[in-house]
């Protein structure tokens, strides 16, 4: 998967330090975000003294540590790219070679889009104040206190024998074979996401949920839940069409989507085809 890094993690705890000029920067301008492919594809993010050799902008944002390299955020205005360097769109990299840089993008991404959403209070409307301490945001007037917001969503592979329930969304840019998805609503335990969202889309009770492995998906800012279960008494599908354009079950050797390496739910898939999935 995407964040299964060969040297290990990307180290996350907050500091609070100021960049150095060989630190790499996430630059994202309109949905994109300023990167160099050379010449094997390979991708590049621009360094402080690449982006800032003329004037010091405003203070970029430290965000996470990788590869014994610092990661910030830059908070300027949009500059204009260095040689060799271009905008590209930030949601559709996940390209297996430069895995990490990718999963910087997506990570770093999900920061940049709770920071800018979180400039004023939503409860009193004055501008918030960086924490020393911590990653959060605080209001000076009412000291409402602000988290990233990370949101919970479950992956469902329902099985059926020896068959997988696989489906395809409607009316999204998405057109491959997907597991069921959904949001964890308030009030609900991930479980009861699990047994909502299958009755939803696609009509079924299912039971013997085993859970798999998660996923941070940065780029709609979730924590995927990966669980298996078992379809529970009549297995005829019904789809919701609003969600779904297609749904159905397919036999363990035929099943028409691989591993891409970046996603839980290909990894799920492939783990059902090797039958090596929890029981
Ligand atoms: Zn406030």
């Amino acid at each position: 998967m995407l964040q299964d890094l060969d040297f290990g993690r990307l180290e996350n705890e907050f500091r609070n330090i100021n960049a150095e000029p060989d630190d790499l920067i996430l630059c994202f301008h309109q949905g994109q975000v300023l990167l160099s492919r050379g010449s094997d594809d390979a991708l590049t993010l621009p360094t402080l003294a690449q982006l800032a050799a003329e004037k010091m902008p405003a203070a970029p944002r430290y965000v996470f540590r990788m590869r014994e390299r610092d990661y910030f955020l830059w908070t300027d205005a949009a500059p204009v790219p260095p040689e060799g360097f271009g905008f590209e769109p930030a949601r559709q990299l996940r390209q297996l070679k430069s895995k990490d840089i990718c999963f910087a993008i997506l990570t770093g991404w999900h920061l940049y889009n709770w920071y800018r959403a979180n400039r004023l209070c939503g409860c009193c409307g004055t501008p918030t104040e960086h924490d020393s301490k911590e990653r959060m945001l605080r209001c000076p007037n009412c000291g409402n206190m602000i988290f990233p917001r990370i949101s919970p969503a479950v992956i469902v592979a329902v099985t059926n024998g020896d068959r997988l329930l696989l489906s395809k969304y409607a009316g999204r840019a998405y057109t491959r074979y997907a597991l069921l998805a959904g949001y964890a609503e308030i009030g609900e335990t991930i479980e009861q996401t699990v047994h909502r969202e299958v009755m939803e889309e696609v009509g079924l009770r299912v039971k013997n949920l085993r859970y798999y492995k998660s996923q941070p998906w940065g780029v709609d800012g979730n924590l995927l839940m990966g669980f298996y279960c078992d379809v529970d008494g009549s297995d005829a599908i019904h789809i919701d069409e609003t969600e779904l354009s297609m749904a159905d079950w397919y036999p363990r050797s035929a099943l028409p989507a691989h591993d891409d390496g970046i996603s839980l739910t290909r990894e799920m898939i492939r783990v059902f085809e090797e039958g090596k999935e929890p029981t």
